[in-house]
């Protein structure tokens, strides 16, 4: 996904509150806490603005993050105020680690009706579309190398290829 898509991610709200961050600490520091610091203020007066500029994108970029948190969390039909909750108040930024780590993958697409399905589901609980390949005798989902069905052991389409050509069968209604 592109670095583009990541971005739309970030509700508008995050990035206002980040720009807002990123000026309210800027002009705090270049304006007051950098030129009263003992280590900082015997800077040249360009240093101290460059250091105060350098500094706020610590802050903008945590609510940019925060941000994400909530906007992906909620697109993976996570819960995404808990963890944006989680994010903010677990110290070390362990919260946001975690939800790095833990997040459910992305919802996929039906492509019969549009619905978003959580990844992994077989069929579409809106449609009954089949997601993925699945045994035409007992319909549960398999992986499209497998000749057989684990669940009732009967050959599937590539199985049936396999085993050369396949026995005449008599005409049957097409599934829909
Ligand atoms: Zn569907
Ligand atoms: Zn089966």
């Amino acid at each position: 996904m592109s670095l583009q898509n990541q971005i739309r991610v970030i509700p508008p709200v995050a990035k206002a509150l980040a720009v807002l961050a990123y000026l309210g600490v800027a002009i705090g520091l270049i304006a007051i806490a950098i030129p009263q610091s003992r280590n900082t203020s015997s800077l040249p007066k360009g240093g101290q603005v460059v250091l105060g500029l350098f500094a706020a994108t610590i802050p903008a970029i945590y609510v940019l993050l925060l941000g994400y948190i909530y906007g992906d969390a909620r697109r993976r039909r996570m819960r995404y105020v808990v963890w944006t909750l989680l994010a903010i108040f677990i110290p070390n930024a362990i919260g946001i680690i975690l939800y790095f780590i833990l997040r459910d993958p992305l919802p996929v697409f039906c492509p019969r009706c549009g619905a978003s399905v959580k990844a992994g589901f077989t069929f579409c609980p809106q449609c009954a579309t089949a997601l993925q390949p699945v045994c035409a005798q007992c319909g549960r989902a398999i992986e499209r190398n497998w000749p057989h069905c684990p669940n009732c052991g009967a050959a599937t389409a590539m199985g049936k290829a396999g085993a050369g050509p396949a026995p005449p069968v008599p005409p049957s209604p097409q599934p829909l």
